[in-house]
C-alpha cells in the first residue's frame, strides 16, 4: 500500500493499464502509463496528471496534483497487488 505521507524512500510504481477508480469506487476515465496516470477530474472533467513516484505530483498530501479546471487537489494511491489506482481528493485524506 502506498505511503501517503512520503515515508517510503523507494516508492515508484509502474501503473500501465491499471484500473483507476475514484475514492467512492466509481470508475475513472484514466490513462495509466509508466509511472504516470492521466485522469479526468471527478468534479469538472478536466484532465489531471499524477506521477506514481516519491515527491512527484499526486504522490502525497504534500505533493498533490491540482486540476487546472477547478483547482481541486488530488492524491493517488497505487495498489500493485490488485493493479488498481485510487484517486482521492486531497481534503478526503
Ligand atoms: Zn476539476
Amino acid at each position: 500500500m502506498l505511503e501517503l505521507h512520503g515515508e517510503n524512500e523507494h516508492f515508484m510504481a509502474t501503473v500501465t493499464d491499471f484500473y483507476a477508480v475514484y475514492s467512492d469506487g466509481t470508475e475513472a476515465k484514466a490513462d495509466p502509463f509508466g509511472n504516470n496516470v492521466a485522469f479526468a477530474c471527478a468534479d469538472c472533467g478536466y484532465p489531471v496528471l499524477a506521477v506514481a513516484r516519491k515527491n512527484q505530483r499526486g504522490s502525497s498530501i504534500e505533493n498533490t496534483s491540482v486540476c487546472n479546471g477547478c483547482r481541486q487537489h488530488y492524491v493517488i494511491e497505487v495498489r500493485e497487488t490488485t493493479h488498481k489506482i485510487i484517486i482521492y481528493r486531497a481534503h478526503e485524506l
